[in-house]
């Protein structure tokens, strides 16, 4: 043991804080039915076709949805497409600009309300859906209305244009944020588009449309088709896309290229990860408990890019593996729409026991399995509590397949080299993090990282100006910033 893992904390906070609950009150309009958004209008889809969305905190139903069969799909392309060729295409980029502006203003006025639907549709606090979700979507929204007039500067002194219909399928993990990331640079280049929300949290992307009525949006440039997996087939195989926008996991990814393969669709695939968080023994140690709770628990872990691998230096990796345990027993895991909830439901029962089954393969392995938080794990829902996972060998299981929940697997390094080829060694490279006080460290080891995105000291900070993507089997194309505008547009 080292000097420092036998100082004692000099601020425990565990068992201190007694708070009472503090349930965010808002009312909010959930229909007890809702369909598709085609040309402009709501359309209910076929009864036979009905599934629930369910609150994952409380399993109660909140509402019914239809899966848009592909004749529904069909009308849904052919309004994109009207809309693209008779008003979208042709219409300046100052006036496209206004109207993304009128859907940022407008988000930001329902922003309260929004966080709260999205809350009980997804399960994370409404601490997250407040402060990072529904601000971020804003952001998007008024980031790419600022491009809308100025491509022309995105690739100087070429000549650019729209590509024509965008399809555009979506996962659970962040619904409206995925949303605005796939509409907002569509919109701004002139595309049109038709969006499949994820099954399991449609309800922010139908508010999302009714917010396009509100904004007088013209009829058609942005359709949304609620459905499963066979929706988003029949949408990203219809022969009258020109471009297809993906983001879930891997697998689903691979599909989507194998069946689009041989056409003329264009492409970008936001797929899976398994981030390393690199923590160097001259770190600002607190600072990095803070970064590696942020990096997995965030969210529960269902974060592309979440730190779900911690490599520590060795010589601090007991006196770090104390103070972030010490750390854990401070979060609150309980209702998610508590404002002092730190963790919230797991988005469903399949996530749920896929979370489960990875901590099981983690215990048969000969991981040291720990978990933490400072209040009770509610049995009303799908709760898993943070987890850490210690004496992980580099090939088990946990360390190498993506587990998309709050799940830590903890390794150790003893030499950056080392740090580095072990965060390397996996099939994903979408984000990676590096904790040191050495700034020539930071930058050596950071661009020797095989990952589309490195945090240094620092993680899971996003803005729309900078763009986000993976590597390897992480994906390819880039949202945000200007690389976002790119994968929409054709240049001459
Ligand atoms: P999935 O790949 O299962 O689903 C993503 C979307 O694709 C859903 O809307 C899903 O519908 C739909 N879908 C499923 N099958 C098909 C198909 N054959 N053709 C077309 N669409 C289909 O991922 P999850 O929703 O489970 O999301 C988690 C995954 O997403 C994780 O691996 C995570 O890393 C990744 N992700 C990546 C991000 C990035 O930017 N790189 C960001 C966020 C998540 P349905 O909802 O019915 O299943």
């Amino acid at each position: 043991m080292n000097k420092k893992s036998e100082s004692k904390p000099t601020l425990d906070l565990e068992g201190a804080l007694e708070l009472s609950p503090s349930p965010e009150r808002i009312p909010v309009t959930i229909k007890e039915r809702y369909g598709h958004f085609i040309g402009g209008k709501f359309h209910d889809g076929a009864d036979e076709s009905l599934f629930e969305t369910i609150n994952p905190a409380t399993k109660e139903t909140l509402a019914h949805v239809a899966a848009a069969t592909e004749a529904e799909v069909n009308q849904a392309v052919k309004s994109a497409r009207a809309a693209h060729s008779k008003v979208w295409s042709k219409m300046g980029g100052a006036e496209r600009g206004k109207y993304l502006y009128r859907i940022a203003r407008r988000l930001q006025e329902k922003s309260r309300e929004l966080a709260a639907i999205e809350t009980r549709d997804n399960g994370k606090p409404i601490r997250e859906t407040r402060d990072v979700d529904i601000p971020l979507a804003c952001a998007h929204f008024f980031y790419y209305a600022g491009w809308a007039d100025k491509l022309e500067y995105a690739l100087p002194g070429r000549q650019a244009k729209s590509l024509g219909v965008a399809a555009q399928v979506i996962p659970w993990n962040f619904p409206l944020l995925m949303a605005a990331w796939k509409l907002a640079p569509a919109l701004a280049t002139g595309n049109t588009v038709v969006l499949k929300p994820a099954e399991t949290t449609p309800l922010t992307a139908m508010a999302l449309a009714e917010i396009m009525q509100e904004v007088d949006l013209p009829p058609g440039v942005v359709n949304i088709v609620n459905g499963a997996g066979a929706t988003g087939a029949a949408l990203v195989g219809h022969g009258d896309v020109d471009k297809v926008a993906f983001t879930g996991s891997t697998g689903v990814g691979r599909i989507i290229m194998r069946q689009i393969a041989g056409t003329k669709k264009r492409a970008t695939m936001e797929l899976g990860g398994k981030g390393a968080q690199i923590v160097f023994a001259d770190a600002a140690l607190d600072q990095a408990v803070e970064g590696t709770i942020n990096g997995i628990f965030f969210n529960q872990g269902h974060v592309c890019c979440a730190g779900s691998r911690l490599l520590l230096e060795e010589s601090i990796a007991e006196d770090f593996l104390e103070r972030l345990q010490r750390r854990v027993r401070t979060l609150r895991i309980g209702d998610p729409l508590d404002k002092n909830t730190d963790v919230g439901a797991i988005n469903s029962p399949e996530q749920y026991a896929t979370i489960q089954r990875y901590i099981e393969v983690g215990r048969k392995e000969g991981a040291n399995v720990w978990q933490g938080s400072a209040t009770a794990v509610p049995d009303t829902g799908y709760f898993v509590p943070p987890t850490i996972l210690m004496g992980l060998q580099q090939s088990d299981t946990c360390a190498r397949e993506e587990i998309f929940g709050p799940v830590l697997s903890v390794l150790t390094f003893r030499t950056p080299d080392e740090a580095v080829k072990k965060a390397n060694d996996s099939e994903y490279g979408l984000a990676a993090g590096v904790w040191s006080e050495k700034t020539s460290k930071l930058f050596e080891v950071a661009h020797r990282l095989n990952a589309g995105i490195v945090w240094a000291n620092g993680y899971n900070l996003f803005d729309p100006a900078s763009p986000f993507g993976g590597v390897r089997h992480s994906g390819f194309g880039r949202e945000g910033g200007i690389a976002g505008l790119w994968p929409y547009l054709e240049v001459a």
